[in-house]
């Protein structure tokens, strides 16, 4: 299960510390050690430990915790709250456009699950009883047409594809048309992924965000490849500007250091995980049950 080896060391850790009564600077200082280890064990980013154990550490050294009868729990309440705001404190919403329809550019590189995210991102909109269209925009990959024409006959979802079109601006602007003349209030493109960043992936992205003018961008990355995770996201951020993550594959053994540092470092909130392969399989993040699951 992801986190469960921080969960484990933290409880330990804060084990050591229900035995004590009243705690002395050292103490505390040896219980910063402690969760900085296992922080970065979890794979959180180097810096963001450094900033997150200093902002405990001014708080656990207060009186707040010195005077404490309960020290650990006036610890462990200091390290959840502080990591909840880490993960960005509340729920992070897509943004819906006033007028319809909401234009949403799904991102990512091959494999992450962008493709099974738009489903998934598709699916929950039509149990909200909206009308999504989901757009292949993957003008390389005739394969990840299919793929997405596939998953929308599963759950009755529309897709928009040009099969013979090697243009994505005009796939993209085709599909709102056609949204708008079939009152679809959402459209999903699902663009181009590749192996690694490239330019020229960029500069379509670029083209494609220029032209449409999407409501909201969001880039798709597995959890399972934690710190490259975030320099994914944090490329994507600086050359396109992203609204929100999905984080994928959740329910593997990932280590948590995506979860914990994606915000920190890029200032994109995680909007969804997603949590299995199937296409019910996706849920919102919420920083503060996350921050509880990880301290058990
Ligand atoms: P894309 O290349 O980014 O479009 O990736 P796909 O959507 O094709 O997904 C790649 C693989 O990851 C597929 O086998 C998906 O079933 C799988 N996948 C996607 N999301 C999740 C998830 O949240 N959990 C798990 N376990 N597998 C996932």
């Amino acid at each position: 299960m992801i986190f469960e080896n921080l969960a484990d060391r933290l409880q330990e850790t804060f084990k050591k510390l229900r035995g004590h009564g009243k705690l002395t600077a050292d103490d505390v200082n040896a219980t910063m050690r402690e969760i900085r280890i296992a922080l970065l064990e979890a794979d959180v980013n180097f810096k963001v430990v450094k900033d997150f154990i200093k902002k405990i550490k001014e708080r656990a050294v207060g009186q707040e915790v010195l005077e404490s009868l309960t020290p650990a729990q006036a610890v462990i309440k200091i390290v959840n709250e502080e990591l909840t705001a880490l993960m960005g404190q509340t729920q992070s919403h897509i943004n819906i456009s006033p007028k319809a329809p909401t234009i949403i550019m799904m991102v990512g590189l091959q494999g992450a699950g962008k493709t099974t995210s738009a489903g998934k991102l598709g699916l929950m909109f039509k149990k909200q009883g909206k009308h999504p269209l989901m757009v292949a925009a993957d003008i390389y990959r005739p394969a990840a047409i299919k793929q997405l024409q596939v998953l929308g006959n599963q759950i009755d979802i529309p897709v928009f594809a040009k099969e013979d079109c090697k243009d994505a601006v005009r796939i993209a602007n085709e599909a709102i048309d056609y949204a708008k003349s079939h009152a679809n209030d959402i459209v999903i493109i699902d663009t181009a992924g590749r192996l690694h960043i490239d330019e020229n992936l960029m500069q379509e992205l670029k083209s494609i965000k220029e032209d449409v003018k999407p409501h909201e961008i969001l880039l798709v990355v597995d959890a399972m490849t934690g710190q490259d995770a975030v320099n994914v996201a944090e490329s994507f951020n600086n050359d396109l500007g992203l609204d929100g993550v999905i984080l994928t594959k959740m329910d593997g053994d990932a280590r948590g250091g995506a979860a914990l540092s994606v915000k920190a470092v890029t200032g994109c909130p995680i909007k969804f995980v997603g949590a299995g392969e199937k296409l019910e399989a996706l849920e919102p993040f919420y920083p503060d049950r996350m921050a509880s699951r990880i301290l058990g």
